[in-house]
């Protein structure tokens, strides 16, 4: 079957490897001139089911209000900006904020995340693809003791649903990361959780590496193409028009990122996808004993660090404002502040090397997988802040569907049926 994915980031790329290993003549469409140009470049790195907690929660709405008020908040929403599709987003995102809703969003994400990472192990087995990938599992780090038991409730929730992870104290945490020896012994941190199965690597590598293997089975990507319209008869996707030239695919796969709900618009699709833009900084480390080797989660700021071959990450903040890759310097700046001072001597951080990305967030952090009202066209989008983690087992699903055989895991939930589409 011929079958076009439109969008060569981490999810798009996958795609096109699992159905390329099916035998299927895989096009994939990109603007960029490369694998992983966009959200993927360069975010936290983290294989991370452990962070399957859904942003919607009861106590979200007052602290993301509170936030309103802090151009540097961790979250940052301006319900006040006209924006119809951040306010359609909003509301469906308060529907969300209740405690079943954020147990039930929990249990589809975490469906989701284990079942990647599983299919990225055999991945990596099966084609020995390198990532700068470290398997050595990701450290949670609290520094307030009412975010420390919060966080143990959460991992309770967790491991009621199959994850597993170690409850450490200060000292603990030193063993597991002895770059943490300065910030324990200033007193900075009251304990830490291990998911010691999660994993890093760097999604652009990874990108560009499956992008070549998936080339290899016989996928041919075009870079430089901007997908312009799809037109359709009605039941079928019937064309792909772009500035350089058409496809007429049997199947078509959308996996745009932050974009797909701008596209899927032409066919009457509504994708509730919004961009929550997220900021990096990535320093070249200059002293490997001061840097982690383990990666990290701040989860009193909001953070991660990951380190990347001989490169120090650190990723986060959250800003609900368009779709728009502006770099903000005061966004940019907690970033810097704190690996500085966590991490003071693993670099001299003379070059930050800041981005933003556009994460696709849906409203209730789950993503969007499966089939549409159209019979060809399948959705495989709106992975939020959990793309990489998610790209390979969700990747490996559509395939199942186009190649007519029944996903290892229950899709129940994770269409655009969810939201009445
Ligand atoms: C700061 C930050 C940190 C993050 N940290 C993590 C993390 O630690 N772990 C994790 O799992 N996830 C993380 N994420 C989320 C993750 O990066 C995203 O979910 C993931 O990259 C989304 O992948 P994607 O392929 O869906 O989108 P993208 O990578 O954005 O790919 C979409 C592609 O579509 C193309 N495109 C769009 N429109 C068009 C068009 N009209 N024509 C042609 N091409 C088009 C783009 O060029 C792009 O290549 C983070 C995100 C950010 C911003």
């Amino acid at each position: 079957m011929k079958v076009a994915v439109l969008g060569a980031g981490v999810v798009g790329t996958s795609t096109a490897y699992f159905l390329a290993e099916d035998g299927h003549d895989v096009v994939v469409l990109d603007r960029q001139g490369g694998a992983g140009q966009e959200t993927s470049f360069a975010n936290g790195g983290q294989i991370s089911a452990c962070h399957a907690k859904p942003w919607a929660g009861p106590k979200v709405p007052w602290q993301a209000f509170l936030w309103t008020f802090q151009p540097d908040a961790p979250l940052l929403f301006k319900p006040w900006r006209f924006d119809p599709a951040l306010w359609s987003w909003g509301l469906k995102f308060l529907a969300n904020c209740t405690g079943e809703r954020e147990r039930i969003n929990m249990d589809r994400t975490l469906r989701v995340a284990l079942y990647s990472r599983a299919v990225l192990k055999a991945l990596r087995q099966k084609t020995n693809i390198q990532y700068d990938q470290q398997l050595n599992g990701i450290l949670h780090i609290y520094r307030t003791k009412p975010e420390f038991a919060h966080g143990r409730r959460t991992a309770a929730q967790l491991a009621a649903l199959g994850l597993a992870q170690d409850v450490l104290t200060p000292g603990d945490c030193v063993k597991v990361e002895p770059a943490l020896a300065d910030a324990v012994r200033k007193g900075e941190l009251v304990g830490g959780l291990m998911s010691c199965d999660d994993e890093s690597g760097d999604a652009l590598r990874f990108s560009e590496e499956l992008a070549k293997l998936a080339a290899a089975r016989g996928a041919k990507f075009r870079y430089g193409v901007d997908i312009r319209t799809l037109e359709h008869d009605g039941k079928r996707v019937t064309r792909i028009v772009t500035d350089q030239g058409d496809e007429t695919p049997d199947a078509v796969v959308l996996s745009l990122g932050s974009y797909s709900p701008l596209v899927a618009r032409q066919l009457g699709l509504k994708l509730p996808v919004y961009p929550a833009k997220g900021y990096s900084i990535t320093a070249e480390i200059e002293d490997p004993s001061a840097a982690p080797t383990v990666s990290i989660t701040d989860e009193t700021r909001f953070m991660v660090f990951t380190r990347l071959g001989n490169k120090l990450r650190v990723a986060g903040t959250a800003e609900l404002a368009g779709w728009n890759t502006h770099l903000d310097p005061v966004r940019v700046a907690p970033l810097a502040k704190n690996v500085m001072s966590l991490f003071p001597r693993a670099s001299s951080y003379k070059e930050l090397n800041a981005w933003c990305g556009l994460r696709p967030a849906t409203p209730d952090s789950v993503p969007l997988l499966g089939g549409t009202k159209f019979d060809n066209l399948f959705l495989n989008t709106g992975h939020g802040t959990l793309g990489w983690t998610m790209a390979c087992g969700s990747g490996r699903v559509i395939a199942d569907l186009i190649s007519g055989r029944d996903p290892e895991i229950e899709m129940d939930g994770l269409g655009l049926e969810r939201f009445g589409g």
